[in-house]
């Protein structure tokens, strides 16, 4: 090794996926080198970037080769193998966020555990092993205050099967998730009742899942924050966000949202990232409702909820990116338009790479002929049906809050006549939430 010279002030991504490949196309607007990890010379953003470590993602030693190349390293995903990566950061590697900063982010359980440390507000939830452990009425919950689990129901069942008992405080429905590797729904089962949650233990290591109280939310939002190596954070625009399914469907800019709303939601963002002495963008799922604002998920990364500021906002969340990683002050954004309406595209037909149709050529160039149309395709190979193909982000005109919603849920419409949702997938789990949320 060793032949490959450095890039000055080149920035590594590990994965190859479409949220590098929009840094890529940031980072050739700007001028910025960058090298991408990843096994697929077919993946997006192999053909925007400066130069390629042709390895699967996990492959620790071509992220040493990577690292030789670049000035420092941050990654599409959080399905991070840290203890492999940690001897790199010992000799020097420059992972920003660090490893440090990511390692309560990797996975959902440990991501509750944080925001319980930090008292930030996150649905309760429970191990799932303390159930499978199950009987053992002492054995105590990893969440917020001790509480004990309670013996098992005096049900009358005493000679067959010991039905897991929930922990006091929860009821059904409950939200179970597995705690690493999930996305898009997948990983994540509703339980309705007994039945549900000892099929899930029956098939499932348990020590690998959570569940949670199921929110009875009546928006979810995002945030993409971003923080710089002098400590400075800066937020975008809090967005709302409209899942179908458990996958992003659409994102609102901005959401409809009252200073303290806002205000609190940038707090959250700057005490996390000032506690993980984090560098560079995270975003954050919420819930909002009754409950008032609840902390879903963490992603140390660009996200699809943040796509929109691309075209909307001064400067993008993969600009952002650049910057803060390569060691420049993070800019606090600004909305250049009165708002945004950005659309996945899902795959919504069974397709393959040998057909020549693959890449819904009739359906991309009218939605691109829509009036304030951004469209953006990935370029996949191949595109099953539920892949994330592309999105669309349409600028909105109206200023007045309620007014722009109606022009956003016009555009979806129009949309939505052009490129349809995915048909019901067959997974139980999903159709399970659908009952729930009625989505
Ligand atoms: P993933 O990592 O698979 O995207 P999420 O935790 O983000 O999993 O869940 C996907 C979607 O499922 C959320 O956006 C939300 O719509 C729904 N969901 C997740 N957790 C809960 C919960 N505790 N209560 C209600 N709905 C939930």
């Amino acid at each position: 090794m060793g032949a490959t010279p450095t890039l000055p002030g080149a920035i590594g991504i590990v994965g190859g996926g479409q949220l590098a490949w929009m840094l890529a196309e940031a980072a050739q607007r700007r001028g910025v080198a960058l090298v991408v990890q990843t096994p697929n010379p077919h993946d997006p953003a192999v053909a925007l970037a400066s130069r390629v470590v042709q390895a699967d993602v996990r492959d620790a030693a071509a992220t040493r080769q990577l690292a030789e190349q670049c000035l420092a390293i941050s990654f599409e995903n959080e399905w991070l193998d840290l203890a492999a990566l940690a001897p790199l950061e010992a000799d020097g590697v420059r992972f920003l966020p660090s490893l440090e900063a990511l390692r309560p982010l990797v996975c959902k359980r440990s991501q509750r555990e944080l925001l319980q440390r930090l008292h930030l507000p996150c649905p309760r939830w429970f191990g799932l092993e303390q159930l499978a452990a199950g009987t053992a009425a002492d054995t105590q919950l990893e969440s917020g205050s001790p509480e004990q689990l309670p013996s098992p129901a005096a049900d009358g069942a005493v000679d067959g099967p010991r039905q897991p008992a929930l922990p006091e405080g929860f009821a059904y429905p409950l939200m179970a998730k597995l705690a690493s590797g999930g996305y898009d729904g997948r990983g994540t089962a509703v339980l309705r009742c007994d039945a549900d949650l000892q099929a899930l233990l029956d098939q499932v290591d348990p020590a690998e899942w959570i569940a949670e109280e199921f929110v009875a939310f009546e928006q979810e939002l995002a945030l993409v924050a971003a923080r710089d190596q002098a400590g400075d954070v800066v937020c975008f625009p809090l967005v709302q966000t409209h899942q179908h399914r458990q996958v992003c469907d659409w994102v609102l800019a901005p959401a409809e949202a009252g200073h303290a709303l806002l205000q609190r939601a940038r707090n959250i963002a700057a005490s996390l990232l000032t506690a993980l002495d984090y560098v560079g963008v995270l975003s954050i799922e919420f819930f909002y409702g009754p409950q008032g604002l609840l902390v879903n998920e963490l992603a140390p990364r660009t996200h699809n909820s943040g796509h929109y500021s691309i075209e909307a906002c001064s400067l993008s969340q993969y600009d952002q990116q650049l910057l803060t990683v390569g060691g420049a002050a993070a800019e606090a954004p600004q909305l250049r338009v009165p708002g945004a309406l950005m659309v996945n595209l899902l795959g919504f037909e069974a397709r393959d790479a040998d057909h020549p149709e693959a890449s819904y050529p009739q359906q991309r160039s009218a939605l691109a002929a829509l009036p304030g149309a951004h469209l953006h395709w990935y370029g996949k190979r191949g595109s099953s049906v539920g892949r994330k193909l592309g999105h669309v982000t349409v600028l909105l005109e109206q200023t007045d809050p309620q007014a722009r919603r109606d022009e956003a849920m016009d555009r979806l419409e129009q949309i939505r006549r052009i490129w349809p949702l995915p048909p019901a997938p067959n997974g139980a789990a999903a159709q399970a939430a659908e009952a729930v949320h009625g989505a």
